[in-house]
């Protein structure tokens, strides 16, 4: 772990245009608008990532859902999800080397690893870091919210495209041409607030022939969140009704629920 002191989040000044691209009529002016640039080199050259935490726990999403997994969260974001369930993560973080998190990693010897956020494609060097991590013969997931360009992605990493849904309030941050740029083992997801993003995302799912890919496409009820301090919050969908829903549709949709949150509270940080 670096020296840095902590806080330092990405500023809008940190911020510049990005592959991001699109426009948000429900971000608050508080938020970073895009991409971050690239952190001058750390002590001794070493290329760094601002990191919000790092810990071992279970996979509690996706079809790895259930196995041991390094999470590796990046700091800053800029969309303002009105669920979102780690706002902390958009100012709390330090510099941390990639040596140094590839060194972490390794110790925890899981071979299961998750680049998260936050948005974790914001930083431009987390694609240095998910090649290290490939390397060593890692499984790498990388969480991104569907508004950054996954292009520059390794091919050996695996997605989970979080698609942004209309209850999310950052629906039109979506860049569908994420979905033309899809590998097959990577995953599609969208978190259901009510009946209007149900019927939403099955319309996606038919226009973009989305089940036809052979990528798992994932619907999870969104869990309560209070409101905070940037996020507006969001009741919860109980589980039950969309199992419902998704059985009337006969789509093959996979359901799940966040594993994590019926092992510990909720409201735990890292795990
Ligand atoms: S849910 Fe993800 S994409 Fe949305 S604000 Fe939170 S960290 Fe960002």
């Amino acid at each position: 772990m670096s020296n840095e002191p902590a806080d330092i989040l990405p500023s809008p000044e940190q911020a510049s245009a990005s592959p991001c691209g699109a426009t948000s009529t429900s971000r608050p002016d508080s938020a970073p608008a895009a991409r971050l640039e690239d952190e001058p080199a750390g002590t001794g050259g070493r290329p760094r990532l601002r990191i919000n935490e790092v810990f071992h726990s279970i996979q509690g999403e996706s079809t790895w859902a259930g196995r041991p997994c390094v999470f590796i969260r990046l700091a800053g974001c800029h969309l303002r999800c009105r669920y979102c369930d780690t706002e902390y993560a958009f100012k709390e973080g330090r510099f941390r080397t990639i040596d140094d998190l590839v060194e972490e990693t390794v110790r925890h010897g899981t071979r299961l690893v998750e680049i998260t956020g936050g948005e974790p494609l914001l930083q431009p060097r987390v694609h240095d870091l998910v090649e290290r991590l490939c390397d060593l013969d890692r499984t790498v997931l990388i969480e991104t919210s569907g508004a950054c360009d996954i292009a520059p992605c390794d091919p050996r990493s695996i997605l989970i495209l979080d698609l942004k849904t209309p209850g999310s309030g950052e629906c039109d941050r979506n860049l569908w041409s994420n979905l033309d740029r899809l590998r097959p083992r990577d995953e599609i997801k969208f978190v259901v607030t009510d009946r209007g993003d149900f019927e939403w995302a099955c319309d996606r799912i038919r226009e973009h022939r989305l089940l036809d890919r052979g990528n798992p496409v994932l619907m999870s009820p969104v869990f309560e969140q209070a409101p905070g301090l940037e996020i507006l919050g969001c009741p919860a969908l109980h589980p039950r009704r969309l199992a419902e829903w998704i059985l009337e549709s006969g789509l093959e949709i996979r359901m799940q629920t966040q594993l994590h949150k019926a092992i510990w509270d909720p409201s735990t940080r890292g795990v």
